[in-house]
């Protein structure tokens, strides 16, 4: 495999850990959020569409045994794949009763060829007695446990416009208890909130990094119809801005993460059908070469402008 030097990238990580390719299985339960129910918000975050981000997922009225098989076969057939993370990819996947989250916890840790359990899930619903169970699984099962957390910005201000029902600080509580448990934390991050400027990339990664966040994925806004957000653009109140624009956000973005953290996406894929806006029409991994095209030619990298940490005003004096 070609090593890439522009950026921790996510497939060689896994190469290198595992000795070989590993493959994320999506897995769909059928859920909600407390930001769509009333526990903390209705309506959800105002890009959120029915689908929770599950789009890529099987219908969750499928066991997820049958899930993981179905999606196991695909992939063993088509990449030859032995290696495999359950992904639990939709909706809050921490926001179920405890006895609830055991049982499909359990269901899937029994599963052969896994090397890990991916769970994403906002940042207001980590909670101990959640992560002990966790702990005792990846004990058990031997299987790496990673926590992916939305956060889209740290700009809290942004937070409220989006409706996200949470603000920085719950972010940083999650990521500190999940540490306690020695699991991974992967960040999830839109670049291009039209509520957020430069000062805030540069920001989000400043504190991904301070954190020791294992993994990061970066997303553009997408719009879809009938959504907050859809009005808000069909009525010309918010502009995305350009390509070129998100393409030099990211390289700022890497450039202040520190080099130890992995990254699983430049951009993300976003859903087929209704949509205002996604992707400036460009496919994902278009884009990501793009990025990486102008980082080359820039001679630019992951962790350029990573000085910042350690009391760097002291350093000069030691
Ligand atoms: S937290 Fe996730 S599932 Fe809940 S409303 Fe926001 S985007 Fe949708």
């Amino acid at each position: 495999m070609k090593q890439n030097k522009l950026y921790l990238n996510y497939a060689e990580h896994l190469q290198q850990r595992y000795g070989e390719k590993v493959y994320k299985l999506p897995i769909n339960l059928p859920g909600t959020c407390p930001n769509r129910d009333g526990t903390v918000g209705y309506g959800g975050c105002i890009f959120c569409d029915e689908e929770g981000s599950g789009f890529e997922c099987l219908s969750n009225t499928l066991a997820v045994e049958k899930q993981l098989a179905e999606n196991k076969a695909f992939f063993k057939k088509r990449f030859n794949a032995q290696k495999f993370i359950a992904y639990f990819q939709a909706f809050t996947n921490t926001y179920l009763p405890l006895e609830d989250f055991k049982r499909n916890i359990r269901a899937v840790s029994e599963s052969e060829d896994l090397v890990g359990i991916s769970i994403s899930t906002r940042p207001d619903c980590i909670n101990e007695q959640y992560l002990e169970f966790l702990a005792e699984i990846s004990k058990e099962k031997s299987l790496d446990i990673t926590i992916e957390l939305g956060l889209q910005t740290v700009n809290y201000h942004a937070l409220q416009q989006i409706n996200r029902g949470h603000t920085l600080a719950e972010f940083i509580d999650a990521v500190m208890r999940i540490k306690k448990y020695k699991f991974a934390v992967c960040a999830h991050v839109i670049l291009n909130l039209p509520w957020d400027n430069e000062l805030d990339v540069v920001e989000n990664a400043k504190i991904i990094s301070a954190l020791a966040v294992d993994y990061v994925k970066l997303h553009s806004l997408y719009v879809v119809k009938n959504t907050k957000l859809g009005e808000l653009y069909r009525d010309n109140k918010i502009t995305i801005i350009s390509l070129n624009e998100y393409i030099e956000r990211v390289i700022l973005f890497l450039e202040y993460l520190q080099p130890g953290t992995v990254v699983q996406r430049l951009v993300g894929k976003g859903p087929q059908g209704n949509l205002y806006f996604c992707n400036w029409d460009t496919s994902w991994w278009k884009i990501k070469s793009l990025i990486e095209e102008k980082m080359e030619a820039k001679g630019t990298f992951q962790g350029k402008k990573f000085d910042y940490l350690n009391g760097k005003a002291v350093k000069s004096m030691l």
